[in-house]
This record gives structure tokens, sequence and C-alpha cells, in this order.
């Protein structure tokens, strides 16, 4: 679904990512480790489209089609949706009008807010004074109400207390379980996701198929999620990076 080939990113004046490749298939959920700073989110963020993450080279595919410097409007369109990691306050802006309007045709948002106990934030503006699980559960209810084909996922466990982390891991899960209206084309089962996470609590409730570690601003290394986050606890990202590289050359499996 997603290809990202050889991807070179300046923001505010200097190159985050470089040379960066990794493919998302259509199906498959991915995880993204890395240390603070590696660069994780700025990769998110220009996948989405967000202004001021410059590509300098390389390219950004969806389903074949090349959308490296479309507009965030036509990637949403398209079936890309992202849970921020530090979304922005949105003064004037109440929950339950963005929600409307970036949502998909018939959906209802009293409905999806009640089974996220978010009733009572419809009426406030986005994000402001909402606490850090509040957050998190107005980004999920926005990405409910889109459905879209590939979700961007920043973090979602941080922060977050355990309850509210099980509500929102049975959400994601569903997400990637369930139809999705893209633009153009209606596809069962067809979803994917990329999922950053230091904690690995997301994969209690997702089944996570491809792990990459990021570092300096590209992939240091892939493999098997939970054997990354085995490896990364035990050896630290240091070690974890420097034998995935010294053991293999790894190759795509796909
Ligand atoms: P991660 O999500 O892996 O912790 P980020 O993608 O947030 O890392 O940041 C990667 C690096 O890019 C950091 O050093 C950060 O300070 C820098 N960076 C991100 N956004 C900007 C910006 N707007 N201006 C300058 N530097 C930035
Ligand atoms: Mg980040």
């Amino acid at each position: 679904m997603l290809e990202i080939e050889n991807l070179t990113v300046e923001v505010g004046g200097k190159d985050i990512l470089h040379d960066l490749s990794l493919t998302v298939m259509t199906g498959y959920t991915t995880v993204l480790f890395g240390p603070n700073g590696s660069g994780k989110s700025t990769l998110l963020m220009t996948i989405m489209g967000f202004s001021g993450y410059n590509v300098k080279s390389g390219r950004i595919l969806l389903n074949g089609e090349d959308i490296t410097h479309m507009p965030v409007n036509e990637r949403a369109k398209r079936g890309i949706g992202m849970m921020m990691q530090r979304p922005p306050n949105l003064m004037g802006v109440k929950l339950k009008d963005l929600v409307r309007v970036t949502g998909r045709g018939d959906i209802d948002p009293a409905v999806l807010a009640e089974e996220l106990d978010m009733t009572a934030f419809l009426d406030r503006d986005v994000n402001i004074g909402f606490s850090g699980g509040e957050i998190k559960r107005s980004e999920i209810l926005q990405l409910e109400a889109q459905n879209p084909c590939l979700l961007l996922l920043d973090e979602p466990e941080s922060g977050v207390d355990l309850v509210t982390i099980e509500k929102l891991g049975a959400k994601v899960h569903d997400l990637l379980q369930g139809t999705s209206h893209c633009a153009g084309w209606r596809q069962k089962s067809g979803k994917a996701a990329l999922i950053i996470t230091h904690t690995g609590q997301i994969l209690d409730y997702v089944e996570a198929d491809r792990g990459y570690v990021m570092c300096n601003g590209t992939v240091a290394c892939s493999g098997n999620p939970r054997e990354l986050l085995a490896e990364i606890r035990k050896m630290g990202y240091n070690e974890c990076i420097r034998c995935k590289i010294n053991r293999s050359n790894i190759k795509e499996n796909f």
C-alpha cells in the first residue's frame, strides 16, 4: 500500500530524514521503533503531507500513485489517516464539527463518541484543556469517523492509563479489521498500519507483521517486531542496531 523510496526530508532548514526506504504492505501492520529524535514523527508527518516537511529527494507512493507533493487533504481523501503524537489545540473548532467534516458520509459523531466516553467533549474546542488520555481518545474518534485505509499512529499509548490503552487498542484493532471506504474504491480487509511505539503495548491488541528500527533519520534494520522489541529491551538501541546490521544486510522477504 505504501512505498517510501530513498526519502530525504528537510525540516526547519535541517535534513532530518536521509535516504529512507520502507514498505507497508496492504493487510499488514508495521511497527516503527527508534530512539527519541531519530525522525519517526517526522516520517509520519511527511507521509501525511503536513507543510514544513520538505521532500528534497525520493518518493512516497500510495497504492502505486505518487503522492510525494500532494496536499494533506488529498492524501486524507485517498485514505491516509493519522493519530498525531502532539496534535494542536484548535481554538474555536468544536470536536463534533471536526468529526462531521472529516468523517465519511453517514457517521453519527454522537454514537462514536459514546463508545469512547467522549460525549461531553463533542461541544468543546478540540484538545483545549484535554488531558493526555482525552487527546488520544479524541484522535481515535476522528480516525474512526474518517475510517482510513492506511493508519499512521504516533505513539498511541503514550501518556494513557491502562484502561484507556485497552479501549484504544480494541478500537485500533477494529479499525484495521473493518471495511474501509477509500476515494475511488472500496476494499475489504485491505487496510494497513504504520505504528510508532516505544513500549510495544499496542502489540497486545494488534498483530504486527514487520518492525523497522529508525536511527539518525534512516532505517537501521528491520525484522519481526516482537523480536526487535525484545532485543531493544535487552541491549538498548545502539547494540540492537549494530548487531542487526552486522548480522546481515537484511533483505525484505515480501
Ligand atoms: P522522534 O519522533 O523519532 O522522536 P522527531 O521526528 O520528532 O523524532 O524529530 C527528529 C529530529 O528533527 C529532532 O532532532 C527534532 O528536534 C528535529 N525537528 C523536528 N521538527 C523540527 C522543526 N520543525 N525544526 C527543527 N528541527 C525539527
Ligand atoms: Mg516522535
